[in-house]
């Protein structure tokens, strides 16, 4: 291994995110080609139809198709280590998915040309913003026919409220897409060309010399038009302020047919930030210091009764993990031995012996850790920040089918809520349980993981989706409850009002101007 120092400096972290079909699997698996980890395209796409699920991960997902080997792909590329997270979407869309937000130094934002910013891509937006994190927007399908580009520009900046930098250009679209006008390169990089002839090179003006078919196309004048524009009125390109997640740099492409990817992969990888140093009860945390620490952001439960082992998925912030290294976990201080680890591939999981900071294992977790855990490896423990809260959407009154089962059934929602599979939620003076979540899947996996592990059948009545809107101050008149706004408390005693959808929010706030309102995950 090289020095700590490099293989640190080495590494890119980052997650993709996106709406359901903007292309991330098409994305994920052209940048896997690149960096050599599969060898065909279509592999991570049958691990997402479920062709290669052959493992005894957790009955749901299984069922769902998606393989837990793609949670964490590595690859090589240009002297880089490269790890993309996976934020499952549709129907697996979850806490899960937000809190892997927390464990990237980077994001890669696709948004599919033709619709624009989507509902989801939004919600794990406003969680990279809320981390600082930066950003990086693919703008995917340009061999179809699109909404304009300065649109969609616009489009950033109105509905996620970040400035942008267009770093190329699209020469038309659709049926007339040429190419792109690469700004950064000062280049033309021309769509459906072979490698020898793709690239055009620009004077200094930005112009093609002499003569060129290119030229003779109205696209490539309405193109210089529209450049003109940006460098007059746009962004000016800061390397600090897309660092630091206020600018997000815009690249065009095609995924499908591999078009802008590796322009976008270069330039990704020359202004990502390598791990960066972490907030913890001992101050910030250099990542390339000598002592081993890491938080653990997700945990997943494996459904198979025979089995009850976990894995729990470690991000690891400074130093170097090896296999059979002692380390403490902060919460307990308890010492112990990681013997069994993972470390994800593309291909498969296979056991790792070593990985530095950037890096996310797998722990095998016979029921020890908890979300949000640090573990160290010297011998002062400290904790890294809390993870974040995450506004739930969706409820479900929840209750002991049998009501012998009283003791077990409360056991198991204590541990389960502990861990971060849900949030649970009390009625003020009924004491009646809700569970809140973000995706449905959550309640599946509470549903399963409380039959299996702790011998309980659930009953769960929907409550619909709801808008939870926290109380500044904690202090409130009880009677403002009613069934359009629910006061209940959450785990921690806040108080918290469950709105039945807009109307109600805005209906209760124009009454109500006094009670001070917010969501956790809305950033000033
Ligand atoms: P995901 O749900 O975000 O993972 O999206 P997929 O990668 O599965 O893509 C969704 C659909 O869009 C698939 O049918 C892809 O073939 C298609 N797709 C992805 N990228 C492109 C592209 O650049 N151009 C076109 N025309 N289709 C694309």
């Amino acid at each position: 291994m090289k020095k700590l120092q490099d293989e640190v400096l080495s590494r890119r972290t980052f997650a993709i995110i996106s709406h359901p079909d903007a292309g991330k699997t098409t994305l994920t698996e052209k940048l896997l080609l690149f960096g050599g980890a599969i060898r065909d395209a279509g592999t991570v796409k049958a691990k997402k139809t479920g062709k290669f699920a052959t493992s005894d991960w957790m009955e749901i997902e299984k069922q769902r198709g998606i393989s837990v080997t793609s949670s964490v792909m590595q690859f090589d590329y240009d002297g880089f280590k490269v790890n993309i997270l996976d934020t499952p979407g549709h129907q697996d869309f979850s806490e899960d998915t937000y809190r892997t937000l927390t464990a990237v130094d980077s994001a890669v934002m696709i948004i599919d040309s033709a619709k624009g910013i989507e509902d989801q891509t939004l919600k794990l937006f406003k969680v990279c913003r809320m981390r600082g994190i930066p950003i990086f927007t693919f703008i995917n399908k340009l061999d179809r026919q699109g909404k304009a580009p300065l649109e969609l520009l616009a489009e950033l900046e109105e509905v996620l409220g970040i400035e942008s930098y267009p770093m190329n250009w699209p020469i038309g679209m659709g049926k007339e897409f040429l190419g792109i006008y690469d700004r950064f390169n000062n280049r033309i990089e021309q769509f459906r060309v072979d490698e020898d002839k793709r690239f055009i090179s620009l004077n200094e003006e930005g112009e093609i010399d002499g003569d060129h078919s290119m030229k003779e196309s109205s696209l490539y004048d309405q193109t210089l038009e529209e450049i003109m524009l940006l460098d007059e009125a746009g962004n000016e390109f800061s390397k600090e302020r897309i660092v630091d997640g206020t600018l997000t740099p815009v690249f065009f492409g095609s995924a499908l047919t591999t078009f802008g990817v590796q322009t976008f992969l270069d330039s990704y990888l020359q202004f990502a930030p390598s791990p960066q140093p972490r907030n913890s009860t001992a101050g910030e945390i250099d990542p390339k210091s000598e002592e081993f620490s890491g938080f653990i952001f997700k945990i997943q439960a494996n459904m198979n009764p025979a089995h009850r082992d976990r894995i729990a998925f470690l991000r690891i912030c400074s130093g170097k993990f090896e296999r059979g290294m002692t380390v403490q976990l902060s919460r307990t201080g308890k010492t112990m031995k990681l013997a069994q680890s993972t470390q994800f591939m593309a291909d498969d999981r296979s056991t790792v012996e070593e990985a530095v900071a950037g890096d996310i294992i797998g722990l095998y977790d016979p029921g020890t850790y908890q979300i949000g855990d640090t573990i160290v490896s010297g011998k002062e423990g400290f904790l890294y920040e809390k993870l974040p809260q995450f506004t739930p959407e969706l409820f479900v009154r929840v209750s002991a089918k049998n009501v012998m089962k009283q003791k077990h059934f409360h056991k198991g929602i204590q541990q389960l809520v502990q861990e971060g599979a849900i949030q649970l939620f009390k009625t003020l003076k009924t004491e009646e349980y809700l569970l809140g979540a973000v995706g449905q899947l959550q309640f599946e996996v509470f549903e399963a993981r409380m039959r299996n592990e702790y011998n309980v059948e659930v009953l769960m009545e929907r409550q619909g989706s709801k808008i939870a809107r926290w109380i500044e101050g904690d202090d409130v008149n009880e009677n403002l409850s009613s069934s359009r706004s629910l006061l209940v408390a959450d785990r921690f005693d806040k108080k918290v009002f469950l709105f039945e959808n807009e109307f109600a929010l805005r209906w209760f706030q124009d009454k109500n101007p006094e009670v001070k309102l917010y969501n956790p995950m809305d950033v000033s």
